[in-house]
């Protein structure tokens, strides 16, 4: 038969019997409801908070405070190091450095740089490191030419450049990225002899603009000798140079370099200690004399002389 719920309803109508809570005060179910209660009076909160405008950095005033930024420091130990090296720099161009450095490690965050993240390691390996380049860089005057080949994040290029101000630095690489990073770099530091460039060195070696134009060519973990012979020394003047840092199989690498330097046009060849005795370090730098010009073939095309090396 017919069934009215309203005739069969024993509980009061209100909110509580619409829960389905009897009215009865010291109801057990009371003390159940409580948790139901909350999570509604919870729920309610949190659609009436979230329905205010959500702050946003374009709603704050347009007023910009330039904050100085705090300049790194120098490590002590890295100032003795130059002084045992017996490498000078104004204070102006360690506060640079440190600056650079941070610059790099910073972006080394979001973007591959290098694979060196300790700052006390980073100054010794990128920046110390590069810096033993400077004897070779002694008989260049002002305004000579020197480029950086497969600079990646800037070394050894941007630690010479903030040394040497009078000598002008192109720092050459195949990645977008890192190239970008440098453009920064140069802008924050406020380097004026510095010009990033993103191509292969394949493809400069043949551009009237760089071929055969540069001083000094240096090049710090890209390859082996004999590919990176290929990718220095068509860009390098006659009588110009290439500068490699290399390790411990530095001398194994110009033996068996010897067919490809003397196609290039290589010359006089010598490896340097780049520390003198006391120091942790196997670096050695390889440096190659430029006698005659570079056949036009030269620098072959982008890749080969990675794939099969000269
Ligand atoms: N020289 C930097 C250093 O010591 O930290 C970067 C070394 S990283 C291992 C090698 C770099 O060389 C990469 O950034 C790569 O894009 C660049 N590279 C390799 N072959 C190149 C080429 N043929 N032309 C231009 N850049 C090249």
């Amino acid at each position: 038969y017919p069934v009215n719920p309203v005739i069969l309803s024993t509980r009061p109508v209100g909110l509580f019997s619409v829960l389905g809570l009897p009215l009865r005060p010291l109801c057990p179910l009371w003390l159940t409801s409580f948790p139901i209660f909350f999570f509604f009076a919870l729920l309610a909160s949190w659609r009436f908070t979230s329905s205010y405008p959500t702050l946003r950095l374009s709603h704050l005033p347009r007023t910009v405070y330039h904050l100085p930024m705090p300049t790194p420091n120098v490590p002590e130990f890295i100032r003795e190091d130059l002084q045992k090296l017996e490498l000078s720099l104004a204070d102006d161009q360690l506060k640079n450095l440190a600056e650079y450095l941070h610059l790099l490690l910073d972006a080394n965050q979001r973007t591959n740089l290098t694979a060196i993240k300790d700052p006390d390691t980073a100054w010794r390996r990128l920046i110390l490191d590069s810096l033993t380049l400077l004897p070779g860089l002694e008989m260049l005057e002002a305004g000579a030419q020197v480029i950086d080949i497969g600079t990646g994040g800037g070394l050894p290029g941007m630690p010479l450049a903030i040394a040497r101000p009078d000598l002008s630095f192109t720092l050459l690489d195949a990645t977008g990225k890192k190239v970008a990073f440098l453009q920064s770099c140069v802008e924050a530091i406020g380097l004026e002899n510095v010009r990033p460039i993103q191509n292969r060195a394949e493809v400069v070696g043949h551009e009237p603009e760089h071929r055969q134009r540069y001083d000094l060519a240096t090049v710090r973990a890209v390859g082996k000798i004999a590919e990176i012979a290929e990718y220095c020394l068509p860009l390098v003047k006659e009588g110009g140079r290439m500068l490699a840092m290399k390790g411990a199989a530095a001398e194994t690498e110009l033996a068996d370099a010897g067919d490809a330097l003397a196609v290039l046009g290589a010359g006089d060849l010598a490896l340097i200690d780049a520390y003198p005795e006391g120091f942790d370090s196997e670096l050695v730098l390889v440096s190659i004399v430029k006698e005659r010009p570079t056949p036009k073939m030269y620098p072959r095309e982008p890749g080969t002389p990675r794939k099969t090396p000269l």
